[in-house]
């Protein structure tokens, strides 16, 4: 299984974070929960995203990708502002033409919040952490509302 190391934001200890777990990771140092940050492709799309018992926040990104390299630490800081609430899952296009396919990904950065197997918002193009952040919490107040 793909693992990806992730640097605890409260005590700098690196951490080994998997694609898939029951809980969300914390820090084996200091326990508190981790910037839950991973990747995930056409193979394990379904697992990893819409199987994730925390909303996921799914970054469709390529490598030659200019505003993708701005959106990807954007993303990063929300996924270590929100550790313990979401689950940050980076998936690159041109290694997932099946996804892209599916979700009719034509721009990109194309950002989806997926919450309980669902699509809960969804968006493209760059935009700065402190707007991504409110927009990633938009969308898992108005999923919750949805499933209460
Ligand atoms: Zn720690």
């Amino acid at each position: 299984m793909f693992t990806n190391v992730v640097r605890c934001t409260n005590c700098g200890q690196r951490n080994r974070v998997p694609q898939i777990a029951s809980g969300t990771p914390r820090c084996g140092k200091c326990h508190r929960p981790l910037p839950w940050i991973v990747e995930a492709g056409d193979d394990d799309f379904a697992e990893v995203v819409e199987g994730s018992a925390i909303p996921a926040v799914v970054d469709f990104w390529a490598s030659w990708c200019g505003p993708c390299r701005m959106v990807g630490p954007a993303l990063e800081r929300v996924a270590e502002d929100l550790a313990g609430r979401v689950k940050l899952v980076k998936i690159d296009v041109d290694r997932s033409p099946k996804l892209s396919e599916r979700f009719a990904i034509r721009n990109i950065p194309f950002l989806m919040v997926v919450s309980g197997g669902k699509v809960a918002a969804e968006r493209a193009g760059a935009a700065p952490a402190p707007e991504l952040r409110g927009w990633v919490e938009q969308a898992i107040a108005s999923a919750g509302r949805g499933n209460g």
